[in-house]
């Protein structure tokens, strides 16, 4: 056939231009990221239960005798076909929409498997939409795992399948289509299975033990290529002699003094840590490891003052614009309240081209000493006039490779390599060994505790019966002066999903709570400066309930808040449910989180019960690790650190430990990329920084 990797997907059998412009929807125009678009789940198909044992809202199998004929009603322009189904045991009624050729196709005596949700009515169960399967097809089907891809709309499952399969078919075919870029004797020891068969194997398991061969191998070799191309980036980082050395000013004495509250005892060691760094011999490289609302803000507007009242610029990058702006609003008010010679500018995606360049015009000719902005910090249009100190918040929200370009930022003229002060923030617990092999030569501080004065969070975990109750409770707090968030997994409805979605669940609250309630939504398909106007305004108290994405879980400071709910709790991670929980409990009033769970698996209703019990966000994170099994993966939308592909750096902190180790062997020797052996993973690793590829999220 003669494929190659980089060939479009329409070369493939039954992909013309139109079903490719689907495949570039989810991110897959050629080969290779077909074959690296990877299952978010696998269907497993039930074992038969008992009509007599059926429990409400669950999905099941049932072995049943067609024991009725076919009855119609007419629902608007809908036609609903019943049946009845019988085991020894009980029976069960069944219906179907739209589904005509039920009445000729359901034979009284035939004998179906039959596959679907069953939902209790009074005495009896009914399964609507049941899949109906021969005995021969059940049988077949039974202990397979059927890869079930992350869709749009339009494409299905069973075309991406084919689209999958023909391009492994290829693969297998011709050896040198998917050249192998782990040396044996590295598989051999790591017991890993080949690249090739990895692929064929987490696509299309023929048992759990191939789908867990496949992620082993895969995850490793995400690991590898990450921490190799890490090493690459940072060879030269190391105890670099500061090109900024600063002096102590009364600048920070003066903020800290004004502050309406003192810092707590771990803030003042990491601060004594920061300013140690920035008037000390070395250029910093710190990451400041804190809880939410431990309170990490305050130490960046230190370090940034006393680089301003040295005579430099600082710069600090967000990961949202929402984040960004609040930053910069919160040192234009330190400025003017407290008078220090913060000279701030907001640089964001969403200014006009005009106002763009006066901002480039003030940070170049250093009109402005403390930048604070998105990525756009990076662009290379950027000049800095003297930059000695740049600060990333909520670090794992940005690839390795821009948090390592803004570090290179510093003057920015031509011919001057000085390296800036560099200071990452990150919320996301990650225990010291990992983070020793994650973050390589960066020194660590971890703030553990949170400032006194705070009301602990009251949690509970509830069915979806208790949301009317739950809009009673927001009305209250609403009536006595507070703010409320909810947290929806989807944007909009979609035939794929029965999650809630933020669209309809606003209309859903606009047409339920009093009129006088305003409410707004808030997502990321929206303009960006329609998603300002909404947090400007709820931050200013013009907003009383905000339903929203996720967009609203990193960093967003509103004291107001007091209640977060958060609809199908169960789809997201422990650790991230902790990060949007953190969104409450910032001010003096007492706050609420309210997880909605709407599942009825008793797995997820004790995974979420591990948030009532605890605050504490290395305890969470390692008892999602050990509640999750290595099958619950997929499914569950971790942020942050999850986001290699494959491998989950909790799950998998013995895989990272090992590829560390070799990664480390291999680097030993400095000509590792000449040797014949690792051929085709340095030649990976220069195509990945030739094509730009960044790491999401370490
Ligand atoms: P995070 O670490 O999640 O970024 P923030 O920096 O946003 O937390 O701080 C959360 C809130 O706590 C802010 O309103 C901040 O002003 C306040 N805060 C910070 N430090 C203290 C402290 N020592 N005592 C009381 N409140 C504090
Ligand atoms: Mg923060």
């Amino acid at each position: 056939m003669g494929f190659q990797l980089t060939d479009p997907v329409t070369i493939l059998k039954g992909i013309g231009d139109k079903s490719a412009a689907l495949f570039r929807r989810v991110g897959v125009e050629n080969l290779e990221e077909l074959l690296r678009f990877y299952p978010r789940d696998y269907d497993r198909i039930e074992e038969v239960s008992l009509i007599s044992e059926l429990k409400d809202n669950s999905r099941v199998v049932v072995r049943g005798t067609i024991c009725s004929g076919v009855s119609e009603r007419k629902a608007g322009r809908m036609t609903i076909s019943f049946s009845q189904a019988a085991d020894e045991s009980g029976k069960i009624q069944l219906s179907f929409f739209n589904m005509p050729y039920m009445k000729k196709m359901l034979k009284k005596g035939s004998v179906y498997y039959l596959r679907g949700k069953v939902h209790r009515r009074g005495n009896s169960f009914t399964m609507e939409q049941p899949a109906l399967l021969s005995p021969a097809e059940y049988e077949k089907q039974q202990g397979k795992l059927l890869p079930l891809y992350p869709l749009t709309t339009g494409l299905n499952q069973k075309a991406v399948r084919k689209a999958v399969a023909q391009a492994l078919e290829a693969v297998i075919k011709e050896k040198d289509m998917l050249p192998e870029i782990l040396p044996c004797d590295i598989r051999v020891e790591e017991d890993l299975c080949d690249g090739t068969q990895s692929l064929e194997w987490i696509h299309f398991p023929e048992k759990e033990e191939q789908l867990a061969a496949a992620k082993k191998r895969l995850a490793f070799e995400e690991f590898l290529v990450f921490l190799l191309l890490v090493r690459k980036m940072k060879n030269s980082v190391q105890m670099v002699p500061s090109a900024f050395p600063m002096l102590e000013t009364a600048d920070t004495v003066r903020l800290l003094e004004s502050l309406p509250f003192r810092l707590t005892k771990d803030q003042e060691q990491v601060w004594r840590e920061i300013a140690g760094d920035m008037t000390g011999g070395y250029t910093m490289n710190r990451l400041v490891q804190g809880d939410v609302g431990s309170g990490k803000t305050i130490l960046a507007a230190l370090a940034l003052l006393l680089a301003v009242s040295n005579g430099y610029q600082g710069a600090m990058m967000a990961p949202t614009e929402v984040l960004a702006v609040q930053h910069f609003q919160t040192l234009r008010g330190y400025a003017e309240k407290y008078k220090l010679p913060f000279r701030p500018a907001l640089l964001t995606g969403s200014l006009s081209a005009k106002e763009k360049r006066e901002v480039y015009g003030q940070i170049e000719n250093g009109e402005c000493n403390v930048i604070i902005g998105t990525h756009a910090l990076i662009q290379e249009k950027v000049r800095y006039a003297k930059l000695a100190l740049v600060i990333t918040d909520e670090q794992h929200r940005f690839g390795v490779r821009q948090r390592e370009t803004f570090s290179q930022k510093s003057m920015g003229q031509a011919g001057d390599s000085r390296m800036p002060h560099v200071m990452v923030m990150s919320a996301t617990p990650i225990p010291r060994t990992l983070a020793m092999i994650l973050y390589g030569d960066l020194h660590v501080s971890v703030i553990k505790m949170l400032p006194t004065g705070r009301q602990t969070i009251k949690n509970c975990v509830v069915g979806t019966d208790y949301r009317n109750r739950a809009w009673k409770f927001l009305e209250k707090e609403i009536a006595e002066g507070r703010q409320a968030f909810v947290v929806c997994p989807m944007i909009e409805p979609s035939e794929e999903s029965e999650l809630e979605n933020v669209e309809e669940y606003t209309e859903k609250m606009r047409a339920v709570l009093p009129k006088t309630l305003r409410i707004e939504m808030l997502h990321g398909k929206m303009r960006q400066t329609e998603k300002n106007r909404i947090m400007d305004a709820f931050g200013k108290g013009m907003i009383d309930i905000l339903v929203s994405t996720t967009v609203i879980e990193v960093g967003v400071n509103i004291p107001n808040a007091t209640v977060m709910v958060i609809e199908n709790a169960e789809r997201f991670g422990l650790a991230q449910l902790h990060q949007l929980r953190g969104r409450v409990g910032r001010g003096s009033h007492q706050s609420y989180c309210i997880f909605i769970n709407g599942s009825d698996s008793e797995k997820a209703g004790e995974r979420l019960e591990v948030l009532n019990h605890s605050n504490d966000g290395f305890y969470i994170a390692e008892q999602d690790l050990k509640l999750r099994g290595p099958g619950d993966m997929f499914g569950i939308r971790q942020s942050g650190i999850l986001n290699f592909r494959i491998a989950d750096i909790y799950q998998d902190a013995d895989m990272l430990m090992a590829a560390d180790k070799v990664c480390g062997r291999i680097t030993a020797d400095t000509s590792w990329e000449e040797k014949e052996e690792y051929r085709e993973l340095s030649e990976l690793l220069a195509r990945s920084i030739r094509n730009n590829i960044d790491f999401p999220g370490i």
